[in-house]
This record gives structure tokens, C-alpha cells and sequence, in this order.
């Protein structure tokens, strides 16, 4: 056995274990554990620092999971895009690939709570799910998900690169895991020499909070991006976890720093179970408008809502930047709420000088 497999080994997984850890009463995390499985590995263990910390939020079970009577079990209705059972296909020319129910750590927040550590996907299934990929010519870009793919073993994760590179229309593959930062041991230089054979690959990782951002994280982050697969980091939004303009700041710049480029900053889907984490849409918004000129463009990530029921992904920009825009002008709003004017191609009449700061308490007016 490999040391992060010796690691995962001492998880805390039973409602015994966990209410002993924390002082909770057991037989409550039981009722919470028979829905939705729990692990909870030393690496992010370690990173509790107290109860009800943002860490301890994403992995302890709490008894708000199963009283959430607003969420649904398949928010985003991936199982109506699912042509066979380890394929999501929604986008023409991507498609998601479930090669694992396993998880290093069960989020509690996860949007696939409905399968995270429940229902198990079989080899025979990932490989149906090869064959409908190869039978369709459209699709360029393979995600594989899950649950963590990274959770398997090398062997078993290079038969399925292997299958899926073998296929002559596919591009790129990517891989969306969160294990870079919660077994970041798993991040081994093996995994690394046996990913690059796979160019062109990609990475992405889910980050929640800069605590996570560790001296082994950013060691795994470094192996990977020396393997060079680009890393890009995905975030949900969740309450009293990161829904402040600061922790979110500095997530993003810490980062940059360990190579890994912010890709989305999702708006929390409505997923059974999660309720009680979901954040205000205004939240997002209003943190993405206090990144912007405060923090490089490089280090800010698209922020997305997922609509329900498969409408797919939407980014969506905080709606006061643009004041107008018409055939002679746009109008902005700028990161420090001056005006400006930019003058359209077919514009005659405004000029350069004219465009220059309008903002009213320089004592010009907008119009
Ligand atoms: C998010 C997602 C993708 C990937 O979307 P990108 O915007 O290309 O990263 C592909 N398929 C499904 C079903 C998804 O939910
Ligand atoms: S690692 Fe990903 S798939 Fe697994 S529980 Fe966390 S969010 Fe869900």
C-alpha cells in the first residue's frame, strides 16, 4: 500500500468516531451518515482548528442535511443527460465521465450528494461510458468526475486515460478532483510521470478556503504543474464557510501563488441536503465587484450559476458596471464607481478628450 492509501485507511468515517471527536451525539450523525456517508481523512482533519470552523463545516455531518426540504436530489437533472449511466452529456462537444463514487473527503455541500459514497460505478459501466464516447464524434473535451478520480489507484486510472486518448476525435481531457488539496500525499511524482503521458490534460481542483492552501498542498500543486498540466480552481460559494469578500480575496491570491488559475466561482446549486450552506446570489456579485481592481484580472474567476434542472452554466457580472450602451456610446461604471464614456465605432461626434473621466464630481455631467 502507498502512504495515501495508509492515510485514507485512518478516516473517520462512523458516527461513533466522529461524535467522539467533536462531543455530538451519535446516534444523530447516524441518521445523517445513512443518507449521505461521511469521511473525514487526518490530512483534513488536521485543519480543524476549533468546532464549527470553516473546515470542520464542509466535512462534519450535520442534522440540517436531512430536514432540507427545499433542495432536490439531481438539481442540475444530470440524470436526464445521461444517455448511459457514467456519462452526463449536456454540451455538444464535453462531456463528463464518472469513473468513481470515492471521495478522499465527503463534502458535505457536494452537488452529487445523490452519489458521492453511495452509488458505486462499476468498471463495466465506465467502459459503456468509453464506448459512447468513441460512438460520438462530436464530443472533443472528456471530463472525468465522479466522485475523485484521483482516488483510484495508477493502474486503474491509466487504463481509462489510455481508452480515452486512444480516441481519435478527442482533444482534451481534463480532470476535476478535489484531492490536490484534501489527500494532497496522493499527489504522488509516480501519478505525476503517469498523468503527462496524457497531454493535452487538464486539471481542475476544488478550493472552498485559504486554510486549506498548506505547505503539502502547495508541494502536490508545484508536482502537478511541473508535470505540466494547468491547474484551475473551482469554488462554492457557502455560508459561513468563505461568503466574504475577504477570504475569498485571499483564496484567490493564494492561488495564483501555488500555480493554480481561479475557473469558477459557482453559486451553490440547489441540491437536497445543503440548504442551510446556500448563499444569496447578491453574495457572489457583490464579492466579484470588490475583486475587481483590487486584485490582478488573473487571479479572478468567472462566477457561475448552474440553472436548475439543466439549463446549464451562466456567468454572471455584477449588473451596475454598464450604465448604457448604444449605437454612439457605452457608459461604465469603473472599480472606483467613476464614469466613463467609450465611444462606438460609427460614433462622429464624441471624441477622446470627450470620453475622459465623466464622473459628476469632477463637475461634468453624462450628458
Ligand atoms: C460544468 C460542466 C461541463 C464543463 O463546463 P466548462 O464550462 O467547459 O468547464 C461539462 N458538462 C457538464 C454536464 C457540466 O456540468
Ligand atoms: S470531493 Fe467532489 S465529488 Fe467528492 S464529496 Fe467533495 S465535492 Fe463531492
Amino acid at each position: 500500500m502507498e502512504r495515501w492509501q495508509h492515510i485514507l485507511k485512518k478516516s473517520l468515517i462512523k458516527a461513533d468516531q466522529i461524535s467522539t471527536e467533536f462531543d455530538l451525539e451519535s446516534e444523530k450523525i447516524d441518521r445523517v451518515i445513512a443518507e449521505y456517508p461521511a469521511r473525514i481523512n487526518p490530512h483534513f482533519m488536521a485543519l480543524i482548528q476549533k468546532k464549527h470552523d470553516p473546515i470542520y463545516k464542509q466535512v462534519v455531518p450535520d442534522e440540517r442535511e436531512i430536514l432540507d426540504d427545499v433542495g432536490v436530489d439531481d438539481p442540475l437533472n444530470e440524470e436526464g443527460d445521461s444517455p448511459v449511466p457514467s456519462i452526463v452529456h449536456r454540451y455538444k462537444d464535453r462531456a463528463l465521465l464518472m469513473v468513481t463514487n470515492q471521495c478522499a473527503i465527503y463534502c458535505r455541500f457536494c452537488t452529487r450528494k445523490r452519489l458521492a459514497g453511495k452509488r458505486p460505478i462499476s468498471k463495466k459501466m465506465v467502459h459503456r461510458g468509453i464506448d459512447y464516447i468513441r460512438d460520438h464524434k462530436e464530443i472533443k473535451d472528456v471530463i472525468l468526475s465522479g466522485g475523485d478520480p484521483l482516488i483510484l489507484k495508477n493502474k486503474v486510472l491509466e487504463e481509462i486515460l489510455e481508452r480515452v486518448r486512444d480516441i481519435p476525435h478527442i482533444e482534451i481531457i481534463r480532470i476535476g478532483t478535489r484531492i490536490p488539496n484534501a489527500l494532497p500525499q496522493r499527489i504522488t511524482k509516480n501519478l505525476c510521470r503517469m498523468l503527462k503521458k496524457y497531454h493535452p490534460l487538464y486539471m481542475n481542483i476544488n478550493f472552498i478556503h485559504p486554510r486549506e492552501i498548506t505547505g503539502e498542498v502547495t508541494a502536490a500543486c508545484n508536482r502537478l504543474a511541473d508535470a505540466g498540466i494547468p491547474l484551475g480552481s473551482q469554488t462554492v460559494l457557502l455560508k459561513g464557510i468563505n461568503d466574504d469578500l475577504e477570504t475569498i480575496k485571499e483564496l484567490m491570491q493564494k492561488l495564483i501563488a501555488i500555480r493554480v488559475k481561479p475557473y469558477y466561482l459557482y453559486q451553490a446549486d440547489l441540491t437536497r441536503g445543503t440548504e442551510h450552506m446556500r448563499t444569496s446570489v447578491e453574495c457572489g456579485l457583490d464579492i466579484l465587484r470588490g475583486l475587481q481592481g483590487q486584485i490582478s484580472g488573473f487571479a479572478i474567476p468567472k462566477f457561475i450559476v448552474d440553472l436548475p434542472g439543466g439549463g446549464g452554466k451562466v456567468a454572471l457580472l455584477p449588473s451596475d458596471t454598464v450604465i448604457e450602451l448604444n449605437e454612439r456610446e457605452l457608459i461604465v461604471k469603473n472599480y472606483e464607481n467613476k464614469i466613463y464614456r467609450y465611444p462606438q465605432v460609427t460614433s462622429e461626434k464624441l471624441t477622446y478628450e470627450e470620453s475622459l473621466n465623466l464622473t459628476p464630481q469632477n463637475g461634468r455631467s453624462i450628458r
